[in-house]
């Protein structure tokens, strides 16, 4: 059987990460969240509008085209989650989502979660949703998780992904009838030809289920995409109208149109800035795919390295899927950006 390609294969889904979409429609119904979200989004452009932290580099699973995980590293131990958690407070980060690896593997993830809310920011996280069961879901509730995502590659686990509807639909009917926060869904579309129809089923089961659903598409090392063949675009096009999501929209409109059709995006991506990575070892990346640039450590990252990430040019942007980094840059579209980006090939001109 003929799966995606070398490149395809070396990296998670975009929305992955995403998971963790502050901006998705879910949060239109809380008013007071919304109102915090957008105070500190609108107060300062250098304040981080979403912090993904690493709270453990290994998974309980090992698909096939991802390069975010291992087998092997501990739980990073409460005390520098605390710190770190702290430290993105006092950035004035509006959200922070728990990722990994597989955050369900760290026995401190609650009081995390707890720590974050506590510290006023809002509380997400990633899964693969193997490890969830009902006294999870409760005790997540409990610490004032506020939103999840889950998602889910396939029908049945293959060499590619083991992240399949098979393996976690008991898990989404716990979540549709315990979890009081959101729960997301996201389907994805590039993984290989063969499972194309199945982001489709994904779609469905969620929608049945009660349960908000996105779609994202599969980039490669570079956090690029191929151009979708005609079958994924059907089933892109399906999806959306299954759904009317507003993330769809705000996902299509600002990245996914050109690249779905092989043209490169302008935009000014503000990685480093209103959006941070922190790595297992607390250090501050552009990305997931980025990791190394800058490479500061979280607890010495300060007001000026934002403001000069913020202005960094990043070669890589122009095909880029990371909803999360689109999205969380996407209100400082206007604004200038100037610096160079000596690591990634200097762009012929500034955008403005
Ligand atoms: S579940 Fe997620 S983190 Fe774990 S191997 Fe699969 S894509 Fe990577
Ligand atoms: S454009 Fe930004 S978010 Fe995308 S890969 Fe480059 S640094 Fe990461």
């Amino acid at each position: 059987m003929a799966y995606a390609s070398v490149e395809q294969r070396t990296a998670r889904p975009s929305s992955g990460i995403l998971a963790g979409s502050v901006l998705s429609e879910h949060w239109y119904s809380n008013r007071l969240e919304i109102g915090q979200f957008l105070w500190k989004a609108l107060s300062s452009r250098y304040n981080p509008l979403l912090a993904q932290m690493v709270i453990t580099r290994r998974c309980n699973l090992s698909c096939g085209y991802c390069n975010e995980y291992d087998d092997f590293s501990p739980p990073v131990p409460f005390h520098l989650l605390q710190q770190r958690v702290r430290a993105l407070a006092s950035l004035n980060t509006a959200a922070v989502t728990c990722t990994g690896g597989e955050p369900l593997m760290n026995p401190h993830l609650n009081d995390t979660i707890r720590l974050i809310r506590e510290q006023g920011m809002i509380a997400t996280m990633i899964t693969n949703g193997y490890r969830l069961n009902q006294r999870r879901i409760e005790n997540l509730n409990t610490c004032g998780l506020q939103e999840m995502q889950i998602s889910i590659d396939n029908l049945e686990p293959d060499e590619v992904s083991q992240k399949s509807l098979r393996a976690v639909e008991g898990k989404l009917v716990l979540l549709a009838r315990y979890a009081k926060f959101k729960v997301s869904v996201n389907s994805v579309l590039g993984v290989s030809e063969e499972r194309t129809e199945d982001a489709y089923e994904v779609a469905l089961t969620a929608k049945r289920l009660g349960l908000l659903h996105t779609v994202g598409v599969l980039h490669d090392d570079a956090g690029a995409i191929k151009p979708l063949s005609a079958k994924q675009f059907d089933v892109y096009k399906r999806i959306t109208d299954l759904s009317h999501s507003i993330t769809h929209r705000l996902n299509y409109h600002l990245f996914q149109k050109n690249l779905m059709h092989g043209h490169p995006n302008r935009w000014k991506c503000r990685a480093g800035a209103r959006y941070l990575y922190i790595c297992e070892h607390g250090k501050v990346h552009w990305c997931s795919q980025r990791r190394g640039y800058p490479g500061t450590p979280l607890l010495s990252y300060r007001r000026e390295d934002i403001m000069r990430e913020f202005d960094t040019q990043k070669g890589c942007a122009h095909h880029c899927t990371l909803s999360c980094v689109h999205q969380m840059s996407a209100l400082d579209r206007w604004r200038k950006q100037g610096t160079a980006d000596p690591g990634m090939g200097a762009p012929r001109k500034a955008f403005n």
